[in-house]
């Protein structure tokens, strides 16, 4: 059920088995193409899932239950035999050990297609569904992927797609994670990587000493450049002008996180427990560095509750931030995080009344989407879409623009 792969299954001595490029593999090259060797209804119901699984031919199920990867040691394991105790007792094992392949392999595809059928174009996504693949179940997580997946043809077709180049010999990842958790810090990517998929990340960016989402700005006079925490305490250098920052600007920085982290987790907790209106305490809150995660939390939060108030201007003039964050960090800027984040920028523009910025916004926004996904792809035609739609409604002044190339080569 390979249609396409300039990848193969290669064994590793402590992470089971991933993919591994075949050959020299370029940015936007599509490196998988595969159709599931199972799929499912997306569910909870163990006996469903089960039934499904025990309608395909008897050799189909043993290749699943004998080669993908089933730590019966695993808690989520462990779970999946509890629930199995309603079945009869000749299928317990069999489900358990089934039902735990799903969690550890299984990925879900979500058929993505294009409605014209109103004024303006929508995307829609329907019913979810669990695959397991032969191999694109194989490929590994990384925090810093160099490959993203996407279903192609209604569901039926998993694609994995490069986004940077990656040599022969190099193993091909993608990410466990909805894409935006990259943004956060290392131990929070961890926290969910364990809850999910019970393993801990050590990819290089999990295992590097700088944690690239804690940046602060350079202090030494007139420097652009900026320093970040350390796993195990103190800071880096500047990466500009080499300036260590001192005890008390270290002190200063960590007080100033410490506060807006505070801050942020006791809106949440206020909105949670008492549905109060927070909006007021959080425009009132200073953003930190864009390489810095809670800005991206905290900018989000003020999109939000700008846009609930009406305010165009201020509402734009936050994403734009949240847009930033997004594109700044190497690990999420060829991400759909990324193109999402400026097709919103788009939108808002468009509501702010400055279609030249939202014609640029939706520009951008098409070239990301045209390094994970090939052209035909619904998300790509609906950004060309809106992209052709606001150049339409430009005044003559800006017609130059209708010749706009989507500028791919900004994005190797
Ligand atoms: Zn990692
Ligand atoms: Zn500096």
């Amino acid at each position: 059920m390979v249609e396409f792969a300039a990848v193969e299954i290669a064994a590793t001595a402590d992470r089971g088995n991933v993919l591994r490029a075949t050959r020299d593999i370029k940015p936007r090259e599509t490196v998988l193409v595969e159709k599931p060797i199972f799929a499912t209804k997306f569910t909870n119901n163990i006996a469903k899932a089960y039934g499904d699984f025990c309608q395909l031919p008897g050799a189909v199920q043993d290749e699943i239950l004998g080669s993908f990867f089933c730590p019966m040691g695993s808690k989520e394991a462990s779970r999946r035999l509890r629930h199995a105790s309603s079945l009869a007792p000749e299928d317990r094992d069999r489900a358990a050990r089934f039902m735990t392949i799903m969690s550890f392999n299984a990925v879900e595809q979500t058929p993505v297609i294009m409605d014209t059928k109103g004024r303006d174009p929508k995307i829609l996504h329907k019913g979810q569904t669990l695959a397991l693949l032969r191999m694109a179940s194989k490929a590994s997580h990384c925090c810093a992927p160099n490959a993203f997946w996407y279903v192609r043809d209604d569901g039926r077709a998993q694609v994995i797609r490069s986004t940077t180049a990656i040599r022969k010999g190099d193993e091909v990842t993608i990410t466990y994670l909805e894409e935006k958790k990259l943004l956060l810090p290392t131990d929070k990517r961890r926290h969910l990587l364990w809850q999910q998929k019970e393993f801990t990340c050590c990819c290089l960016r999990c295992a590097a000493e700088d944690e690239d989402t804690c940046i602060f700005q350079c202090s030494s006079a007139g420097c652009p450049g900026q320093w970040c925490l350390r796993r195990s305490g103190g800071a880096s250098a500047c990466l500009s002008c080499s300036f260590v920052p001192s005890e008390s600007d270290l002190a200063f920085a960590e007080n100033q996180e410490t506060e807006l982290q505070h801050q942020l987790d006791f809106c949440d907790a206020v909105e949670r427990g008492l549905h109060e209106d927070t909006d007021a305490r959080v425009l009132a809150l200073k953003p930190l560095h864009a390489r810095h995660h809670l800005t991206h939390r905290l900018a989000s939060r003020q999109h939000a509750a700008h846009t609930r108030a009406g305010r165009h201007a201020e509402a734009v003039h936050a994403l734009h931030l949240v847009v930033q964050c997004r594109l700044e960090l190497p690990a999420t800027c060829k991400s759909r995080a990324a193109a999402w984040g400026l097709e919103m920028l788009g939108h808002a523009l468009k509501r702010a009344g400055d279609p030249f910025g939202a014609a640029d916004a939706y520009n951008r926004a098409c070239a990301v989407h045209l390094v994970i996904q090939d052209s035909s792809h619904p998300y790509v035609l609906y950004c060309k879409q809106v992209l052709l739609a606001s150049v339409s409604e430009l005044p003559p002044i800006h017609a130059g623009v209708a010749d706009m190339d989507i500028d791919l080569h900004a994005m190797d």
